[in-house]
């Protein structure tokens, strides 16, 4: 388990030319004379990328690499492929990296190539923050997948969920670092390869080229590049090994993919809140036709369409699935809010500053700052507020204008007014091929069908029974130059209303959009009162005054106005993401777990064809929702997955009759 989430810098130095040399394994990232030819020759050439990429049938190619450094290989073999691929195909380039450079080392290395600038450009903008784990990137408009895993080169394999088309194995030389060439890389090579899966690499040394072979790669030395003697390429001839294998081994019942994917022609995704409209912009950015249909008459009409909405992640001090889930999706929700919304209309990355409750949280913070288990860009002591978290990559959106704009895409239709009446499958040949549903007593067709319906989920037949479930929310808000006007404690000082950042202790308050103050929210357990309740203004009116630092009754409930909403919560506080799978089937074929919780089986979860869900999102749906939509996408595309295997696992549909069957035995 790890102790942080920081990861090791590179030692570099610098050459007078601005080449980087590192330091730490006395060996160069590239040659600065011939590093562009080099990388073409060695990993474009002789994986025979343009040839394979002319004649590509699968939607995307997956390419892995040893060592990202400075990306150069990923910047060559992008800008090949957008002058060489057939422009419906999408590149995956995935890539590991122990000492991620800075973003400021990224720019200062790649300064060397201004004939790549068209490219350096955006990945510089677009890099991850250097923090331990899986990170997503989308480029040129989601055509180009990058996933970086900051961390070693075999943890991040092992947590890989892909299929590799071409592997450029670029570690060090293996004389200077062994130990990344281990048997377990190469494990995982063969792990994540198929029948046609090629590699090659600068080096000729024994132990890679035995490591490949034993990997069941059929290995060749061939001339090196320039005056080097010779090189390695390689090819798995064939693929022998079972499905199961390509999963972390015992948990089959997790199963993501199909066998055969089936073909993406037009995709329904049913419910426009903040889950729907990132999955539909997921998928319609990779190039896929999507219609979303909302019951409602507007977009985000349900607890998404709350006036304001802050980034609030709890930022652990242990390092679990559930953890490493929210920290890399509240990363890939900054980055995505970034991009949205460069000009600051409706996403200010203003920060959030969180107040502890009690002694005991003010404990635990200062074991979080000790420990540094966060790099200062994540997680920071607060100066504004002594003994308060800083998290400084936060802020607030407006969270309408955000769906709105996520919808805003041509590959997108979006029915309002519009509810899903019944979902029926289409059988060929005995397997589900597609989908009917049916709205306005009309059957429309689709291939794949995702579930984005929150608490409605229960209501739709077609849809596994969950333990999701509602808690209502109210939220208040006051008008801030009435504030200073009326409140003898405000007039004082209108600093203590003019905050610019995201304040939270029992609750939260944003700073003023539209003269508007947004703060609260209740937390109402089994309570279906879809009415603004005064009392509610109450509570909420507590937290304001105790986050402000201001007298009680400050304000009265009648300043105040609010909105109802209904999170749709889980009990495990962490979402249902993932593919649907048949209740009863899945208990027949696990139903052993029932008698011993320890049973191991090798029977792959056949999941139901084409249907998925994306719900549960609880309070934290700005956090999580957009890396949970790209995760769908890539299930639906067959496509590198964007979250760890373990993390899948924990957001599974199925999870829930896994563990009843499991408790089953426990109780027995
Ligand atoms: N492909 C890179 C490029 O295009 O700039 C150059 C890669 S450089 C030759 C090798 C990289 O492997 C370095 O960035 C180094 O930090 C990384 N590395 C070395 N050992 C590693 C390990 N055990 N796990 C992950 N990365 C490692």
């Amino acid at each position: 388990m790890l102790t942080s989430y920081c990861v090791d810098s590179p030692e570099l130095s610098w050459a007078e030319d601005g080449a980087p040399h590192s330091s730490q394994f006395d060996d160069v990232y590239f040659d600065k004379e011939s590093g562009l030819e080099e990388t073409r020759f060695v990993f474009i050439q002789h994986n025979r990328l343009i040839e394979r990429w002319k004649q590509m049938d699968n939607t995307a190619f997956v390419i892995a690499e040893t060592g990202f450094g400075t990306g150069l290989n990923f910047l060559c073999t992008w800008q090949a492929f957008v002058e060489q691929a057939p422009s419906d195909k999408q590149l995956h380039f995935i890539s590991v990296e122990k000492y991620p450079l800075t973003k400021a080392m990224l720019a200062q290395a790649l300064r060397m190539w201004p004939s790549l600038q068209a490219f350096s450009k955006p990945l510089i903008d677009a890099y991850p923050e250097v923090c331990h784990g899986l990170h997503r990137v989308e480029l040129e408009n989601g055509r180009i997948q990058l996933t970086l895993w900051f961390g070693e080169a075999e943890a991040g394999f092992a947590a890989l969920d892909a299929d590799v088309d071409a592997w450029f194995l670029d570690g060090f030389a293996p004389s200077k670092n062994p130990d990344m060439w281990s048997d377990s890389l190469f494990h995982h090579i063969r792990r994540l390869s198929h029948e046609g899966t090629t590699c090659s690499t600068f080096t000729a040394a024994g132990i890679v080229r035995r490591g490949l072979q034993q990997a069941g790669f059929e290995v060749k030395k061939v001339k090196g590049f320039g005056i080097k003697r010779d090189m390695t390429v390689g090819v798995l001839n064939q693929n022998d090994q079972p499905l199961t294998q390509r999963m972390s081994p015992g948990q089959p019942w997790f199963n993501l993919r199909q066998n055969t994917p089936a073909k993406v022609s037009h995709v329904l995704v049913v419910g426009a809140g903040l889950a729907g409209a990132n999955t539909a912009y997921e998928l319609a950015r990779q190039g896929i036709k999507v219609t979303v249909w909302d019951k409602g008459d507007h977009i985000a009409c349900g607890a998404s369409g709350n006036p304001q909405g802050m980034l609030y992640p709890k930022l652990a001090s242990q390092d679990t699935p559930v953890n490493r889930f929210y920290l890399a999706a509240y990363l890939y929700a900054t980055r995505l809010y970034a991009k949205l919304d460069d000009q600051g209309k409706f996403w200010d990355q203003c920060g959030l500053i969180q107040i502890p409750k009690n002694p005991k949280e003010t404990e635990r913070f200062q074991v979080l700052l000790n420990k540094k288990l966060y790099p200062d860009t994540i997680l920071q002591a607060s100066t504004d507020k002594p003994g308060s978290l800083f998290l400084p990559l936060s802020g607030w959106l407006v969270l309408t204008t955000l769906c709105e704009t996520l919808l805003a895409h041509d590959n997108i239709t979006v029915c309002l007014n519009t509810e899903l009446a019944s979902l029926t499958p289409i059988e060929q040949g005995g397997s589900t091929v597609g989908w009917t549903a049916r709205a306005h007593n009309q059957d429309s067709a689709f291939s794949h069908v995702v579930l984005c319906t929150a608490n409605d989920t229960q209501q739709i037949e077609a849809a596994p029974d969950t333990p999701a479930y509602p808690i209502r929310g109210q939220v208040s808000f006051i008008d801030t130059e009435q504030a200073k006007a009326s409140c003898e404690a405000v007039k004082a000082s209108v600093d203590t209303i003019d905050f610019d950042k995201v304040l939270c202790e029992f609750g939260y308050v944003s700073p003023s959009i539209d003269q508007l103050l947004h703060f609260g929210s209740t937390y109402d357990l089994n309570d279906t009162d879809d009415q603004v309740r005064e009392e509610g203004h109450k509570r909420n009116l507590a937290i304001l005054e105790s986050l402000l630092e201001l007298p009680e009754q400050t304000f009265s409930p009648q300043d105040c106005g609010g909105r109802v909403s209904f999170r749709c919560a889980v009990p495990d506080y962490t979402p249902i993401v993932g593919p649907v799978q048949s209740d009863t089937e899945y208990r027949d074929a696990y139903a052993m777990l029932s008698k011993n919780a320890k049973w191991q089986s090798d029977k792959l979860a056949e999941p139901i064809k084409q249907l998925y869900l994306n719900i549960g999102h609880g309070s934290r749906g700005l956090i999580s929702t957009p890396l949970s939509a790209s995760f769908i996408a890539s299930l639906i595309l067959g496509t590198p997955s964007s979250l760890e295997q373990d993390i899948s696992h924990k957001l599974h549909p199925s999870r829930f009759v896994i563990r009843e069957l499991k408790r089953a035995q426990a109780s027995k």
